[in-house]
């Protein structure tokens, strides 16, 4: 896996910002197997041959059956707390100082086997307390709620309504949209990122990452994107790059997300170098660093000596990660005095 990738001592000190991680996919393998033992769940359907020491996929609805099984795992806001000090935790050890962190309200909600779902004001409770834990590290976080696209149809207003609802936790930035991409457009939730944009939530969807340009094109267009997750597609159509510099949005990058969810062949052949050739901007990010067993120094690494990136490209990156990000004007000032210290 990311083992090889050693980061040099400079890029471990850096502070850093993350842009696309989701708490959901933040859990490795020892937090799942915790949260096995305390709910007394039955892993074997994912797992027959027992618990692995690394989570390995083959595609995307192999990867989303595990990750489906993670999730089934967070039962209370006490279970969330747990995970998002977990993460906090991580990132505190790698300099990580801000981090925008997506998490799926909807697959909380679900009513799952013979469990109601979680209500609104614990899962609320839950990551307020998991973001009180995190500043206590040392990690300021935001959140990211996602509508996840292949599980919630656009009829479906359960995310937009609790969004609206003013039940939503502090430090709420952002709407997103997560999921598959093959089969499930953005334009239908267009109406919900409508309504998320009028109570002032930017709006950071996913696209370009399971399904070509179109989909990218689809994501700036339809639903406003401020920053696109993944985007690595958008190379397909020239004149959507184009209109992408022209306009600033920022591409959330993943290289060991991409890699594993076979989104591009090889990590050595990761298009980072042409969307920074085309003018594009990006970040680098973990996407779901304990399902994908890597973390963001792990990533930057992988950057540095697989993609050419230099660490003057990365501060340069991180900066630019700072402005599109969604923090506060005293938290981009003080971020940015941090890394001008270097
Ligand atoms: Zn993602």
């Amino acid at each position: 896996m990311a083992d090889p990738y050693v980061a040099p001592p400079e890029i471990v000190k850096m502070p850093k910002i993350e842009l696309h991680v989701h708490l959901e996919g933040s859990m490795s393998v020892a937090t799942v197997q915790a949260l096995t033992a305390k709910h007394d769940a039955d892993p074997s359907s994912v797992w027959p041959g027992g618990f692995p020491t690394h989570f390995s996929f083959d595609g995307f609805p192999d990867f989303a059956a595990q990750f489906f099984y993670g999730l089934s795992l967070l039962r209370s806001g006490e279970d969330l707390v747990t995970v998002a000090e977990d993460l906090a935790r991580s990132m505190a050890s790698q300099n990580v100082r801000y981090a925008e962190v997506t998490t799926t309200a909807f697959t909380h909600f679900m009513a799952r086997d013979d469990r109601p779902g979680m209500s609104p004001h614990e899962y609320r409770d839950g990551l307020n307390e998991g973001r009180r834990r995190a500043a206590s590290h040392g990690v300021d976080m935001n959140w990211v709620i996602d509508i996840p696209r292949d599980i919630e149809t656009p009829d479906s207003t359960v995310t937009i309504d609790y969004l609206e609802s003013g039940q939503t936790p502090d430090g709420l930035v952002a709407i997103g949209l997560g999921g598959y991409e093959v089969g499930f457009p953005a334009l239908p939730y267009a109406p919900h990122f409508q309504r998320a944009q009028a109570i002032g939530l930017h709006s950071v969807p996913h696209a370009g990452e399971t399904e070509g340009a179109q989909s990218v094109r689809s994501a700036m267009d339809d639903l406003g994107a401020e920053r696109v997750g993944h985007g690595v597609r958008c190379l397909e159509d020239p004149d959507l790059v184009r209109e992408l510099v022209d306009r600033g949005i920022m591409l959330e990058v993943c290289p060991t997300s991409n890699d594993l969810l076979q989104v591009i062949e090889t990590l050595e052949n990761h298009p980072l170098p042409q969307l920074v050739d085309a003018g594009l901007r990006v970040c680098i990010n973990t996407d779901d660093p304990g399902w994908f067993d890597t973390d963001l120094t792990t990533e930057l690494a992988i950057a540095t000596e697989l993609l050419g990136v230099s660490f003057e490209d990365h501060v340069a990156m991180q900066r630019d990660a700072i402005s599109a990000s969604f923090a506060s004007a005293d938290q981009k000032v003080a971020l940015r005095n941090e890394l001008s210290s270097l």
